[in-house]
Formats: structure tokens, sequence, C-alpha cells
């Protein structure tokens, strides 16, 4: 059966359709125009498993103009009664529209973004001048309030620099740069780099060494004790862990270690801070989730810190996941493949 919503996919009728071999008319691609016909037809998985098969949207289905129309689809098994598979159902459903509406959204972010930039920066480096008793001469008063601006502005800043990252995830932009290196010496400079401001809020700020720890796998065959990703990348997933283990903090400190086993090293960042409640770590890697209460609202942030964190480490074949206890603080573990020697 071809349906007419079928003969206008593919350009096929369906009289011309029926009896011939379903890749030539269905013509499968992925994104890079490789034949998902000939190279993992879905329909042929179904008819192996028995199972429905659901495909995302990287397929699309080619009419004899050579015009490319973005789909999603998904294929059952019919059986007859006596559980025996007979055949299988394909839905295809044309999503060209609903990704053009996504893409214009996020070039709409991203252009916003870019926009809002410059005039932010402006506005930063302003208010420094006013704060600036060389330069300006202000009150104690106006001095508190250009200070607190541009605390604000910083925070704007931030914001843009979280949106820009989250486009570039989105879009499968994001530019990197892998090279084999030391996490424990990259932990070692974010300490290093946010000791003063652990030091200004009267915590602690370190890098637990294991020296008991059995490096499992340290000697097993072809792996170094070097992870293999974007450096600058995992920099930045170590920064926001640190911050927000820093900034959710009240008493006690953060620490850092790492352990590794025969395929991954895990880094560990742990505070002693308010916890993340249960309900609350369900949702803590979505984009925009805050945890809401008196004191998260107190702090400020973009909720978007660890959505971008995760996007990070999955990118490089890591996992993140985390433990926390309410008043008793929160351990964010993430894991990063080791380096073949
Ligand atoms: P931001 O810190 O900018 O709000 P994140 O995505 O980094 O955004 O974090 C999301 C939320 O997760 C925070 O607002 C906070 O509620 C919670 N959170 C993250 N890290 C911690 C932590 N170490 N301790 C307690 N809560 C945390």
């Amino acid at each position: 059966m071809f349906n007419a919503a079928a003969e206008e996919m593919t350009g096929w009728k369906d009289a011309e359709a029926i009896g011939l071999k379903c890749w030539n008319v269905m013509n499968l691609k992925n994104d890079t125009d490789v034949s998902v016909c000939q190279k993992d037809c879905p329909a042929m998985a179904v008819w192996n498993t028995g199972e429905n098969v659901m495909r995302d949207d990287t397929c699309f289905v080619k009419k004899r103009g050579n015009k490319k129309i973005q789909i999603s689809s998904s294929y059952s098994p019919i059986k007859d009664k006596n559980g025996k598979l007979t055949g299988a159902i394909c839905v295809f459903r044309d999503i060209t529209a609903g990704k053009e509406v996504e893409r214009q959204r996020s070039e709409f972010v991203s252009t916003a973004s870019h926009e809002l930039r410059t005039p932010i920066t402006a506005m930063e480096g302003y208010l420094e001048l006013i704060e600036n008793t060389k330069i300006c001469s202000i009150d104690d008063k106006a001095q508190e309030y250009a200070e607190k601006a541009r605390n604000v502005a910083l925070g704007m800043s931030t914001l843009v620099k979280n949106l820009l990252a989250v486009t570039k995830i989105e879009e499968g932009k994001v530019q990197t740069n892998i090279t084999n290196f030391s996490i424990h010496d990259l932990s070692s400079e974010v300490v290093e780099a946010l000791g003063p401001n652990a030091k200004n809020r009267n915590l602690y700020l370190k890098i637990v060494e294991a020296t008991n720890q059995k490096i499992v796998g340290e000697k097993a065959v072809g792996r170094s004790l070097n992870v293999t990703a974007d450096r600058e990348q995992i920099r930045e997933v170590l920064f926001n862990l640190v911050e927000n283990g820093l900034k959710f903090t009240q008493q006690g400190g953060v620490s850092l270690s790492i352990t590794y086993d025969k395929d991954f090293a895990t880094v560990c960042v742990a505070d002693t801070g308010m916890g993340i409640p249960a309900d609350g770590q369900k949702h803590i890697f979505e984009k925009f989730y805050r945890y809401d209460n008196s004191a998260t609202r107190e702090v400020g942030g973009t909720g978007l810190g660890l959505f971008i964190t995760r996007s990070i480490v999955e990118m490089f074949g890591g996992s993140i996941w985390l433990e926390s206890q309410t008043g008793k603080g929160t351990r964010f573990y993430f894991t990063i493949p080791r380096s073949l020697d």
C-alpha cells in the first residue's frame, strides 16, 4: 500500500511504486547523504527483531527531482494471530516546516546574543571607569550602586555567553581541538584560578590526592593516565562545577578528586553546601532549570551551566551524575575516556 501523502512526499505514483523494491522509492538518506536504506534499513530492523523502530529526523526522502524532505519515521511490525511477522507498517512525517522554524529560532538567538555582547561589554567598561577613584570622584553611595550595576552587567554577559554556547551545541557547531592531556594538571590550574574566589568567601578549595588509591587499570595495556578531549572545554566543565560548588556553599568548601579505572578517569567535585533535594536532582541538567528556594534566588545564575556542562562531557564520550543530600553537600562526578598510549 502506498497512500496519497506518500505519493506527495516521494514523487512516485502508487501505480509506479508498488511492486518495486522499497529502497528505490523511499531512498532514505542521513544528513551526510549516506543511504540509510543500504546501511541501516529500519524496515529490516523491524523484520529482524519484531519490535517497533523509531527514527529521528536524520533521514530524508528524496524526490525524483532530487529534492530532500526532512522526515521523522516509525516502523511497526504486523503480526498474524499466531504472532508470526507478516509485514511492517512505516509512518513518515514531513517535518521540514518544523525544522525551518527551529533553525530560524536558533539563528535569532544567536544573532541577538552577538548584538547584545558589544553594548554589555561597553557598559561594564564605563561602570569600571566610574568606580575607579583615580578617574572619577563619586560618593560612597554612588560607588556602591555602580558596583551593583557592574555585577548585573557581568551576569548579563554570562547569560549571553551561555546562550551562544547553547545555540552552538544545539546546532552541532561546537569546534573542538581534541588532545591528550593530564586531567590532574588541568584540575590544579582550575583550583589555582578559582582560589581567590574561595578565599573571599572563607571557603577551602583543594585537590584531594588519592594516596592509597589503587589505580585500577593503570597498567592496562594501551591506556595512559592522560585523557582525550578538548582541554579548554573540559576546563569549562571544571569551572562550572567548582563555581557552582562555591556559590551554593556557606561553610566548608569544595574538593576535587580524580580516580581512574580501565577506560575512564572520573573527576569528583564535592562541596559541603546546601545540597539539592531529590525533586530538583531530576531536572538539574535541563536548560534554564534552577532549584527555586530562597537561597538559590539570592545567588545569581542562568540555569544554563549544567546543561552546557553535560553536553560537553557527553560530546567527548563521558557521562555525568550527582549525589546530594540537603544541608550536607553535593558531589558531581564526570568521566572522560583515558587516552591510548
Ligand atoms: P546556575 O548556577 O547558573 O543557576 P546551573 O545550570 O549551573 O545554573 O545550575 C542549575 C541549578 O542547579 C542551580 O541554580 C542550583 O539550583 C543547582 N545547583 C547546581 N550546582 C549546585 C551545587 N553544587 N549545590 C547546590 N545546588 C546546585
